[in-house]
């Protein structure tokens, strides 16, 4: 009986040393998932136009610009938070950013100024698709503000990954013109991520595997750039 006793005050200890030992390891995974959704790192993805702005449209399928990009962009928004990156969208869905009111272009810049303001992140990545009155012209290009620092970097090795995985000829990134990239302090890039104007670029970029492949390719470049600064 004094056998059958200690045998089973050993199972009982046993037991709370396996018990303790999965509370432990369940602890530390449950740190390490914390650690990995959060790298300190904020960024905006702006989805371009919306609500009654389609942007420019599919030479042949009529397909609104601002459907490629939103798709795109969650994409991208996938890809970074599953990475660690804390993701602030300027819009989520086809309506346009200034919300309910009256669309007007200046008071939609104007709601993605202030939320890029309010997020005041490490990286702003505007994502659009191009157009040319000349049906030849084709691939991604990608543009950085004027500003020193802001961005150019960035620009430059998401525009040799697009030369890498997507583009046929190679591109150079350039200094662009536009609010979304001048409107805030922040490092902010432009990625105009094909023509639609381009029958065959036009036909890949409203597909979802070319939409992800883009997603990624900006992704993986943004993602270099801040594991060299880590
Ligand atoms: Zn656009």
């Amino acid at each position: 009986m004094a056998f059958v006793a200690i045998r089973k005050k050993t199972v009982v200890i046993v037991l709370s040393i396996v018990l303790a030992a999965v509370v432990i390891a369940a602890t530390a995974a449950t740190v390490a998932v914390a650690t990995r959704t959060d790298n300190g790192i904020t960024i905006v993805i702006d989805a371009g136009h919306g609500g009654t702005d389609g942007g420019v449209v599919g030479v042949s399928t009529g397909t609104k610009e601002s459907d490629v990009n939103l798709a795109i962009s969650k994409y991208l928004e996938k890809h970074l938070e599953k990475a660690g990156y804390n993701v602030v969208m300027t819009r989520s869905d086809g309506g346009a950013v200034c919300g309910g009111m009256k669309y007007s272009k200046r008071e939609d810049m104007k709601a993605r100024k202030s939320k890029v303001n309010s997020a005041a992140p490490d990286l702003v990545i505007s994502v659009h698709c191009n157009s040319y009155p000349v049906e030849s012209v084709k691939g991604a290009q990608v543009f950085f503000s004027a500003a020193k620092g802001r961005g150019e970097t960035f620009a430059n090795t998401v525009q040799s990954y697009f030369n890498e995985t997507l583009n046929e000829r190679d591109r150079t990134a350039m200094v662009g013109d536009y609010y979304i990239l001048n409107c805030t302090e922040y490092p902010s890039i432009l990625c105009e991520c094909g023509f639609l104007s381009n029958v065959g670029e036009e036909n890949k970029l409203i597909g979802a595997s070319y939409q992800e492949k883009i997603a990624y390719t900006i992704f993986s470049a943004v993602n270099s750039v801040f594991d060299e600064r880590a």
